[in-house]
Parts: structure tokens; sequence; C-alpha cells
């Protein structure tokens, strides 16, 4: 017996878990891409599937809507594969185990795939059903979204035309986007001298933080604890040898803990102590750096290059740089500190820029690599993905916006936000594409407690019809 039987939209659920059944966690996309081209095929549609797996499906116009301009119905076809400590849940051999819990469609232990596996069950339900009325439908279903937007960014532009596009990856209802960041990596890498150590040993751990994700929390005045860790260190006020640090472990993550191991005669109990109570505030009240004693070691970094790590951890910009001047509270241009390392004679940082003004991007960049060079280190940038700007005249979001005042009875917010979306790749390769991205209300995403509302998911899919019927 299938779970989501007697749920409505019947036709939006039932692909809904045909797509949990299949594993498809970032990386491994080609069954869920097979499934989506199968169903186009018993749907009499032409399917195509590019070299990165991109999946794309065409749907003629409903009869008086020829002449409508095209319209691209776009999500990822990858998930985030998170799960529950202890689970041993296999992503690559089992479905997701999904639940029905009052109003939310839950997973049992891991993520849920409701990002997006939703959005493809829309879409996959409007190209279907043939009592719709819409203008010619392309229907893109991307590879790799979560671990980089690779399926985006290596899209062949030839298989699309429209140049109208409602992205269907949002999770809060009444929320359409028209703007997101772009974003770059820089990593920073030094190679430093290292010394005989002959002075006792400490691991100093900093925990307790609320970490969170760069492009969503980076404005809550939270702590990064790399940044923290060199902080911590510009107060060692005796000489040192740093033997190694380990700090953060994702680059668009805001470091919820940092680990260093030191040589050094100095108090770093007292230390840690009159750090703490000087920085422990109301949104961080768990703030803690625990001073342990550990077995000597050998070797560390010299006197110098250890000197020269505190230097430039502590100079390091970090944290929102501007806000935006014409949206009210959406963050401009920031960078994160996610990733420290130093270990064995090497140093290495990984930041992930943010902006949406591209050229304030670039500059940041610049920026930090004059800085890296100030110490002898190199600084090198990737990863780059493009802005998706604000477009002053937008069909397709007032369209949009005056369909939500129809159903809802109030306006939508529209809103830029500062993490990343597909629509700035695709921007870029749509030439004048017209994008609004939407979705309906979840709830934990990329966590083992993912959500999805069954109540929204039925008023979001009547809203996108309603849409499709006024392009
Ligand atoms: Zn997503």
């Amino acid at each position: 017996m299938r779970m989501l039987e007697n749920i409505s939209p019947k036709r939006v659920m039932a692909f809904f878990e045909d797509i949990c059944g299949i594993p498809h966690g970032s990386g491994n996309t080609k069954a869920i891409g097979d499934y989506c081209i199968n169903k186009a095929q018993q749907m009499g549609l032409t399917a195509l599937k590019d070299a990165m797996g991109n999946v794309v499906i065409k749907k003629p116009a409903s009869k008086g809507y020829e002449d409508h301009p095209a319209v691209v119905l776009q999500a990822h076809l990858d998930m985030v594969c998170e799960r529950v400590e202890n689970s041993s849940f296999d992503f690559e051999k089992s479905g997701i185990e999904i639940a029905v819990e009052g109003d939310y469609i839950t997973a049992n232990g891991t993520t849920l795939g409701g990002d997006d596996g939703i959005g493809m069950a829309m879409a996959l339900a409007v190209l279907e059903d043939s009592s719709l009325k819409h203008p010619p439908i392309e229907a893109l279903f991307t590879v790799d979204e979560e671990t980089g937007m690779f399926g985006a960014a290596g899209l062949d532009a030839g298989l699309v035309s429209a140049r109208r596009m409602i992205n269907i990856d949002s999770e809060e209802e009444g929320v359409l986007t028209v703007s997101c960041a772009g974003g770059a990596s820089v990593a920073i890498s030094l190679a430093l001298d290292k010394q005989k150590v002959n002075m006792p040993c400490y691991e100093v751990a900093v925990s307790g933080l609320l970490g969170g994700h760069s492009g969503v929390e980076i404005d809550k005045d939270r702590y990064n604890a790399n940044i923290l860790l060199g902080e911590f260190l510009k107060g060692v006020n005796a000489p040192y040898n740093i033997i190694s640090i380990m700090g953060g472990s994702k680059e668009n993550a805001i470091p919820a803990f940092a680990t260093l191991k030191i040589a050094t005669e100095y108090d770093l109990v007292g230390l840690a102590e009159s750090f703490v109570s000087q920085k422990v505030k109301e949104n961080e009240p768990d703030l803690k750096i625990t001073v342990t004693k550990i077995n000597n070691s050998n070797d560390g970094f010299s006197s110098a290059a250890s000197q020269k790590i505190t230097d430039l951890l502590y100079g390091l910009k970090n944290g929102v740089i501007k806000m935006s001047q014409s949206i009210k509270g959406l963050v401009q241009t920031s960078l994160n500190l996610g990733i420290l390392r130093a270990n064995d004679g090497q140093f290495t940082a990984n930041i992930s820029v943010r902006s949406s003004v591209n050229d304030e991007k670039i500059s940041l960049i610049n920026e930090l690599k004059a800085y890296a060079a100030k110490f002898g280190a190199t600084a090198t940038d990737s990863g780059y993905y493009p802005a998706w700007e604000y477009l002053e005249n937008s069909y397709l979001r007032q369209v949009m916006v005056d369909c939500f005042e129809q159903q809802f009875g109030k306006k939508p917010i529209v809103a830029a936000i500062h993490a990343g979306l597909e629509c700035g790749l695709l921007s870029e390769k749509l030439n004048g594409l017209d994008a609004v991205s939407f979705g309906p209300d979840m709830v934990g995403i990329h966590t083992p407690n993912e959500k999805l509302s069954i109540s929204s998911t039925q008023r979001s899919y009547k809203y996108l019809c309603k849409v499709l019927e006024n392009l």
C-alpha cells in the first residue's frame, strides 16, 4: 500500500512517492533521471538528456496557447543525504522511508528530499495532466545542485528555448524569490617552517556555538569558531608553537567548532576563562573553550610561523561586508572562513565569498589575494557562480504576484536572498531569462528533520496551475 495514495493533489503525491523510492543523492542521479525520461515517454512527450545528465522534457501548448511564450519548470534531481546519528541507512541502495504525521510528510531518520523532489513531482504532474491550460512547457531537471550546482553550470543551453522560468526550489509558501547572491571559493595556502617542540602541549577546543548556513545566517551575529581561535591565539602572551589546527568542515557552513594543539608555558586555562567571559553573549550563550593537557609532541610550527598564522587569522575579514542599499535587510556581500587546517608545515584556509553584485564579489576576492600575499601565502579562487541580479521589468513576476493575490487575498513577499540558487547560473546561460523561484513550506531541509507540508503543497500546486493558465 502506498503511503500517499489518498492525499491530494494525487498525481503530485504519486510522483513524489515514486521519487522518494529511487535513491537520488547528489552524484547518484542516473536512475532518477531515467525515471523522469520514462515517465515523459509514457506521456508521449519528447525527453532529452545532456552530457551532464540534466533532463529536459517538452510539452506542447494546450489549445489556444500555441502562440504564448514558452515557460521552463525547473527543479533539481539530487537531494542531500543526511541521517540521524547511528543510523545505518544506505542512501545508495534504499528508497526513503516516508511517513505522514498530521500535515507533514516526513522521513524515518533521514532527509526526505522534499528539496527538491516536490519540485520534480509538481512539474511531472503538470506534464501529465491534459486538462490544464498552459503555454509550451519545458521541464528542466538538473543534476548535482546541492554539491555546487554543477548541472546548471554545465547545462547544454541549446536544449532550452524558453526564456521564462519558474524555479520550484524554495521552501516558504508566500515568498517569491527574484534575486540571489553569486559566490566563489577562495583557498589561502601557505607552507611554513617546522620546529622541534619542547614545551608542554595542550589541546584547546572551541565549541558550543550555533554555526549555521553561511548564506542564510551570516547576518545573525553568530561566532565563527575559526575566527575566535585566531583571537584566542592573539591573547597568548608568551612564546608558543602551534602544532595543529582543525576548524570547521564545510566552506558554506559557519564553523561551530575548532580545535588547536599548541605548545607553550603560558596559562591557557586562565586565558580561556577570561576569553569566554568577555565573549559570551546572549545569542551565543553556550560558547565553551576547553583546555586539555596532552602528550608532548615532537613537531610543531616554528615560533615565527606560529606568529604568522595568528596574525593572518587575526586580521582576516569575515562575516557581513555590506548590506544592500535597495533591499532592506538583505546581505549584499559577505565571506565565511569555513575550513581551517594547519598541520605538518602546511596551512590552509577555505573561504566562501558571496555577493549579489558580481563586481563586489570580484573586488573582495582580489582583496583576499592581496591580503594573503602580505604573508607570502597564495590565494586561489574557484567554484565561481554568478549572482542572479534583480530584473526591473519582469512579466513573469507580475503574473505570479497577481495570481497570488487572487488566490490568497494578500500580496506575496517578493524577496532577494543571500544564498545561491541555480537561477543565477541559468540566467547567465539562457540570455534574457525572466525567472521566479517559489515552492511549498518545508521545515528542516538538509537535516534528518526535514518535512514537507501537505496543505501547502496543495495550495502551491493549485497556484502553479493558475500561473501557467495566465502566462
Ligand atoms: Zn534545493
